[in-house]
Formats: C-alpha cells, structure tokens, sequence
C-alpha cells in the first residue's frame, strides 16, 4: 500500500513568497513528501509534517503566527538517516534544495533534485541510511493472452532482466525478487492487475514507456546502443517494454541518465528451479517470510560481504537445474573444505572488502560521494592478495580467483588522487590529494600559509598595542576578527575598526586583516572548485571501469558464497550431496537445517527419506501419519530445503543425500487465512492445492502437510483421499503427505507407489514421549488426546474426550448412544480419582504382588487403602 500525501494548503493560510515557491513544488510532487531545504534543515509542511513527525518521531512545530503551518524538519546532516526510514515506511522524498546564495532581497532558488523511493533508493553501505535490504524495482505489463511481461532492475547492481511469462512465474520471481515497487501501466487500473500484484507497492507509470515499439530502441540506446537480441531478447518481446519502463523511472527520479545498467539478461524460469509464493513463505527461505525471523538464509549466512549475502540470497531463492553448474559450486566448496587455512586467509581479505557494486551505482546515478570512491579503491587494493590465491587451489575454485579483471590502473589513480579517509561529501574535509593537482596545492598552500600569517599577524598588533590578551578569531558572519576583553584595552588604536560588542568582549577588524579575509576567502572559494572538478574527473573515470567493477563485485560475491558454504559445511557436518537427472530421492539421516541449528534442549534426530526412483524403493508418495508436535512437519520441510541446498550448489546437513533434479517445489502447508483478498483459512488451503494439481511436473517435489483439515472431516477427507489419487496418478512427481486422518493410510493397498509412514512414539506411565523418528507403516492410532493433555487442557475435558472417542471407536458416531456427561459432583468425585492422594492409592494397587500374597494380607492391604481414599476424599471436600 503506498501512502500518498496531498499536502492540501488550507485557503485561511496567508501566502507568502516562500510558501508560494514550497506550493508550486508540492504541486508537483504530490504523492511524495517534499523535504524543504531551508538554512540547515529540511522542513516539511502541513499533512507532510504530521506524517513524519509520527513515522520519524520527530517534534511537530508550526510555524508562522497564529501556528497556521504545521511544521517537521530533519537536519540537513542527518538526511540519509531520516531518508532511510521514511522509505522503510513507504513513502517517498522529493529532496528540494536550495540552490545559488541566498539574495539580499527576495527568497532563494529552490529546485528539486532528486526524488527518493522504495524500489531506488540506494543507501551509502553502512552509512546512517542504510536500514533497507536492497534497491529493487520492477515493472509489469498484463498481457491479453494471460501472461505478464516483467522486468526487475536491482538498482543497487545493475542487474537488469526481463522476460514474458506464465502469471504464477511472474508471481514466483516477483515475490522472490521483493521489489520496493512495482511499476505498471497507468492506463491499466489497480484492479484490472492480476491479483499476486496486491502484496506489492504498486506505482502508475505513463503507458508510452510500456509500448515495445519505442521502448526497444530506447532501451539499446540506453545499454550503450547494442541490439537486444545479443543480450537474448527479441526485439519484439512486450518484456522490452516493462524494462524501458523501470530505466526511465530510474532516470526520471534521480534526475539523472543511467550509467551503471550495462546489460539486459532474459528473465529465465527454465533453468531455475521453481520457488512460488507459497512455497517460499511456507518454507521460511527468507527473513522476510520467516515467522520467527530464523530463516534458511539468515541460518545459513557465514558471508562477510554484502555482496556474499546478496548471492546466497538469489542461490537458495534459485536454484539450479545445470547438473554441471552445481557440481562446480559443490566441488568449490569441497576445496575450500579441503584448505582450511587458505579458506580463512579468504575470508580475511573478503572482510576488508566494500559493497562496490553498490557504491558504483550509487556514483552512477549521481548520488554518491567521496566514500564511495574510497570503498571502490580499498576493495580494489585487495585484489592482487585476492587473485594470488588461485595457485592453492585447483579447478574450478582456481579459475574463479584468476578472473578478477584487471583494474590496477585504476585502483593506482584512485590511490594518487584519494585522500585516505575522505568526508562523507564534497565540502567537509579534504577529498583530492594536494599531491594529485599542482593548482590544489597552491591554493591549499595560501590558506596554510595564511594560518601562519594570521599568527604572526596577531603577534605584531600585541606588540604594537601593547595587549598580550588579543587574539583572532572567525564567524561565519563577519569574518575574521581580532577580540580583547572589555579591560584589556586602555587606548584602542585608530586602525582597529570596532564591528561587534558582545558583553564582555569587543571585536574589531582592520585593513590589512580585511585584505587577508579576501586572501581565505578567494583560495578557499578555489580550492572548492577545484576540487569539485577533480572529483567529478576521479567519478567520471571510476565510471569507465564500471563494466570490470560491477564484475568484481560479482565474483567477490560467488567467492563469499562459497567460502560461508564452506565454513558451515565444516562447522555442522555437512555432506556433499549428489545431485542428477534421475526421479530419485535418496536422504540418510538428513537433519533440518535451521532446527537443527536453533535446537537448544534436545539433539536433533536425523531421519531418512526414501522417494521415487531412488535405490531402496519406488514409493513416490510417502503418507505420513503421527500424533501433533512428533515432528511431521520438521521432516517435510527438511526434504525440501535439502533439495533446495543441493541444487543451489551447497552441501547439505545428512550422512548422505542422492537427489534427482526437482524443477518445482509446491507446498501445502498451516493454517493461513488471507482476508485482504477475501479468503477464509480453508479457501486459501483449496487455492493453494489447486495451484499444486494444476502446475505439477514429472520433477516437481510435493510437500502437504494436511490436505481438508480446515472442513467437516467427511468433506476433508474426501478431498484428500482424490488429491492424493490424483498426485499419484497424473504425475511421477514426488509427493510427501502428512496427515491425521488415518483413514488415508489405506492407500497404500490400493495405489502403487504409495507407501505409509508414521513418526514413532514411545508411551510410558507418564504418557507418550515423542521420538521424533520416521519409521515404516502407519501410525497406530493418533494421540490427539495425550497431546491435548500435555498442552493442559482440563482434566474432566480430557476424561469425557476419552470416554467420548472409545465410543466412537467401538460403535462408530450415534447420536443417540452418546451419554450425558456426568453431573458436577459425580464429576467432582471423579476428580479425586485423579488427585495425587489417588494417585498414591492407585500405584499401591498395582504395586501388590497378588500371586504372593495370603487372603488375610490381601485384606489387610485392602483395608489400609480404603482408609487411605476416604482420607483424599475428605481433603477434597
Ligand atoms: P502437528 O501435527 O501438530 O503440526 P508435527 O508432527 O508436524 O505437529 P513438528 O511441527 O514437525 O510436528 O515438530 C514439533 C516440534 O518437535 C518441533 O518444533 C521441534 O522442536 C521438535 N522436533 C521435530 N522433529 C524433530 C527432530 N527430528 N529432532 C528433534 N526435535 C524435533
């Protein structure tokens, strides 16, 4: 949902130049907040105010007589900050600066120079801003047919695809992609999108830019005038439009062209597996979709860099189907395993790296600054340690370290014209070395000397008047000064020309300091200018090695991946899995990666799954059964983020692992309702086993985890025994399926390929104990009430639910055999059996030894308890 702000000016308010200026601009910019410059702060009005007030937790002023003019400003230093968490927030900034010096009559020029939003905004990496995960946009076209061309720009990289897909692909990579916002036609309305397009920001754009026709020639000539068909799309694509669409925004809000997207990939779903909506929220792949915030990613991230965790990231969320690309990936890792002290020297150096393919587009759409240079340059000294790594290694790790592209040259020219710790922006500090430009230096030096000059300066006027207490000094207002408190001077002398009076002080200036004020003034006015010019060269210059830098951050970003790949796989015991073409699925003692790594009371227990093809059998679904809480779920999940690991190229968390590629991953899973579309908890289930039946592959991995649960039991078990014939017979794909309703377990003698499994319980005196282990055959009965009994449910509840389900069991549901529950004091008397007085009786009880015992003991026992049970009951009352 965006948050669109109108800023209305109520007619009562008294218009004044400025706020006639702050109008026309807001007029503008409606749907943005505008950050007015004004002095040191950015200040926002009326509705603008009191919605940062409230998002920034700032004071709300007003200002104005008559507080007419609600009023919120952020100082001008802190921008980034406050930036960063109104975009969090959803909104966006039009930054509206003051440009030109402030005239002597009249207001000064303002003018808007950027406008910030979700999907761009790109946050300095580490700065104060920086509290969202990424800068990604994207753009959507419905398409007459049902498809839907897309286009996603990671703004922070570069990475630019796009492609014409089924609406549930579009849906799957959309969802993984987490855009900030989603661009659309602004002739197709809201409600004529297809519906995934609701969990997004979705923004209007003019449908011009979504013509192909026009777009395809724009979009060559933005990526630098190559044929898009070199890049793998055609021309004709509607995609093409879509992706003109999101650099166009790009450029249109940062006011500036786009210099760092240098190429256009198709948007492939062929050779990925498939991840959908669904499957990722139900698997909790990723922060954002994790209940608990643990989730496969965050469990799974060892990387140093942001670049590492942005790969890792787009591994898991999709994986391979190239049998040969994750063996790659799969034997790196088994390197780095292999040379525990080079992984570390790697890890090392990746420590010291920056996020450069952030600071580059940041530089590139003209909002960096000095550090960005500076990460790109530190990052770029590491390099030749980096790249002598390659020998220690062999293929295809080797090969990886070998392809840094050589960008010495310019890491040596950042080295001469980069001061070491540069200012945050031009104007703080020093930026350029004196030692890059002779002019710099120069103009630098006067302001040296100058501090020299001042002192002997000072010095002399001592001397000559007599009054060791005078010094120099400077404001902003008037300059440099000299000042002598009000009883340090008895005569002042006559070139001393008094400017300001303060209580206990006098401040004068005179000629020949008046001449060095213009001295500073023009050399620092000099130094600024050129500076600024040089800093634009070293920019432009950095610009021209975009191409190479966006390439090491790639491959900095693989290494990363490996090496946190790696140093999980050694820390938890991973196994290199194997990974091929066949309908197999072979797990010894798999554990689930995040429990496993979260579990604090107890071990995990490792369990084994056996599906299709694989060695030891040809069941293809596996019905699982087991009482709640014994662990069914855990083992669903766990087959299917084992696959994912594997075929996104990492070693997995079991014994051993045989799995035959898998292009889909469908879940079912929980209890969820989706009131924002008009679902109940049971449609949203049906929607979700629909989109399963009707998208499923000979490859695809089916997880459900209760199938009709959230309807009358007649009704869901029907639906379920027919969705289960259906998996069975329409597809050879590999379905888990766990249930409570026992019912399903006769399947097994009637479908081929499909086998019962149950998780196993122990029962005790002290009730059951689960073992969290998956054996064969189905599960007895299902301990729905001794697990209602470990919750607390009360204890008369429990009794009648016994009493309840042996009727049922023995003479099926008859209305009319049900007894009544029994009345309070019986059901109080009842209660006492169950006391722990009773309790001691009863094990008495069972404790006697009656084969061993003469009939005179028997009832001297006999008697001894009756005393006993009349005590409880007296104690109870
Ligand atoms: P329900 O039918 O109520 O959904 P379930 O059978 O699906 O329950 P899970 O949710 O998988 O049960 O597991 C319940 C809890 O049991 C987990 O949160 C975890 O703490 C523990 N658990 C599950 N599997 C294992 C295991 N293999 N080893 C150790 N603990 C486990």
């Amino acid at each position: 949902m965006d948050k669109y702000l109108e800023g209305p000016i109520p007619d009562d308010v008294k218009m004044t130049p400025w706020l006639d200026q702050y109008k026309k601009f807001k007029e503008q910019y409606p749907d943005a907040l505008l950050l007015f410059r004004m002095g040191d702060f950015y200040e926002m009005f009326f509705d603008d105010a009191r919605a940062a007030a409230s998002v920034l937790d700032i004071t709300l002023t007003a200002r104005d007589g008559g507080k007419k003019i609600p009023m919120a400003g952020v100082p001008h230093h802190a921008l980034n900050l406050y930036l960063g968490r109104l975009i969090k927030a959803g909104y966006r900034a039009a930054i509206c600066e003051q440009v030109g010096d402030v005239p002597a009559k009249g207001i000064v020029e303002r003018r808007v120079v950027r406008v910030v939003t979700p999907g761009t905004y790109v946050p300095e990496e580490g700065g104060e801003g920086d509290v969202l995960e990424s800068a990604h946009l994207a753009a959507v076209l419905p398409l007459r047919d049902g498809r839907v061309a897309a286009a996603l720009l990671s703004v922070d990289t570069g990475r630019l695809e796009a492609g014409t897909l089924p609406e549930r692909e579009a849906a799957a990579l959309l969802s993984a992609f987490t855009p900030g916002e989603v661009l659309h036609p602004s002739n197709v309305p809201e409600k004529n999108l297809p519906d995934f397009l609701k969990d997004f920001t979705l923004r209007p754009a003019a449908p011009e830019a979504f013509k192909a026709e026009n777009a395809a020639r724009r979009l060559s000539s933005a990526l630098g005038g190559a044929r898009l068909e070199g890049f793998g799309i055609d021309g004709e694509d509607p995609c093409v439009g879509p992706a003109w669409a999101v650099l166009d925004y790009l450029s249109a809000t940062q006011f500036s062209s786009v210099r760092h997207v240098l190429r256009i990939a198709p948007l492939g779903v062929r050779d990925r597996m498939s991840l959908d909506a669904a499957a990722q929220r139900n698997l909790e792949i990723i922060p954002e979709t994790a209940s608990g915030g643990v989730s496969l990613l965050s469990c799974l991230d060892r990387c140093r860099t942001p670049m590492g965790r942005r790969t890792l990231r787009e591994w898991l969320l999709r994986p391979l189907m190239d049998v040969t690309a994750i063996g790659r990936r799969q034997t790196a890792i088994g390197l780095l395993l292999d040379a525990p002290s080079e992984a570390a020297r790697l890890q090392d150096l990746l420590a010291g790296t920056r996020d450069v393919e952030r600071a580059l587009s940041r530089l590139a759409l003209g909002a960096g600054g000095p550090r960005d240079l500076a990460s790109i340059r530190d990052t770029l000294r590491l390099i030749p340690d980096l790249a002598a790594l390659s020998p220690s290694f062999a293929e295809p790790l080797a090969g990886l370290f070998s392809s840094f592209p050589d960008l010495a040259p310019l890491c040596s020219y950042l080295n001469d014209a980069l001061e070491e710790n540069p200012p945050r922006a031009l104007g703080m500090g020093p930026v350029v070395r004196s030692s890059f430009n002779e002019e710099l230096a120069s103009w630098r030096d006067v302001s040296l000397k100058g501090e020299s000059w001042l002192e002997e300066y000072v010095e002399r006027e001592r001397a000559a008047s007599a009054t060791p207490r005078l010094k120099a000094g400077f404001n902003r207002a008037f300059g440099y000064y000299l000042e002598i408190g009000r009883t340090g001077l008895t005569v002042t002398p006559p070139h001393f020309e008094p400017r300001q009076t303060l209580v206990n002080s006098q401040r004068y200036v005179t000629p020949e300091l008046r001449e060095f004020q213009d001295k500073m003034t023009r050399s620092e006015g000099e130094v600024a200018r050129i500076e600024a010019e040089l800093y634009q060269d070293v920019v432009e210059r950095t610009l021209q090695d975009g191409a190479g830098l966006q390439m090491t951050g790639r491959l900095l970003g693989v290494l990363d991946c490996l090496a946190s790949g790696a140093s999980i796989a050694r820390e938890r015991g991973y196994v290199r899995p194997v990974v091929d073409k066949s309908m197999g699925l072979a797990i010894k003692g798999g554990r689930h990666p995040v429990l496993e790594a979260t579990l604090t009371d107890a071990p995990f227990v490792p369990n084994d799954v056996t599906l299709g093809e694989a060695p030891e059998g040809d069941a293809r679904v596996i019905i699982l059964t087991g009482p709640n809480m014994a662990g069914k779920s855990t083992w669903l999940r766990m087959t299917a983020l084992l696959s994912i690991m594997a075929q996104a190229g990492l070693w997995v968390p079991a014994e051993s692992a045989a799995l035959g590629l898998v292009d889909r991953v469908f879940t079912r899973i929980g209890a969820r309702d989706d009131l924002v579309r008009g679902n109940s908890t049971f449609m949203v289930e049906m929607l979700e086993t629909a989109n399963i039946l009707n998208n499923i592959t000979d490859r695809s991995l089916v997880i459900l985890d209760e199938v009709g649960r959230g309807t009358a039991a007649w009704d869901g078990m029907s639906i379920a025994w027919a969705v289960l014939e259906y998996l069975q017979a329409s597809s050879r794909a590999r379905v888990l399926f766990a249930t409570h309703c026992h019912e399903l377990t006769c399947l097994e003698e009637r479908l081929a390929g499909v086998r019962n499994c149950s998780m196993a319980v122990a029962e005790g005196p002290e009730g059951i104990a689960f073992l969290h282990q998956v054996v064969s055959g189905p599960a007895d009965r299902s301990y729905g009430i001794e697990v209602a009994r470990l919750a607390g449910l009360p204890a008369s509840v429990l009794r009648r639910a016994f009493e309840l389900l042996e009727l049922f069991e023995k003479e099926g549901f008859e209305r009319s055999s049900i007894p009544a529950p029994l009345p309070q004091k019986a059901l109080r008397r009842q209660l006492l059996l169950f006391s722990p007085e009773t309790d001691a009786v009863v094990e008495e009880l069972s404790e006697l030894d009656l084969d061993n015992m003469t009939p005179m003991r028997a009832l001297e026992v006999l008697h001894k308890l009756k005393e006993k049970s009349l005590r409880a009951r007296e104690a109870g009352g």
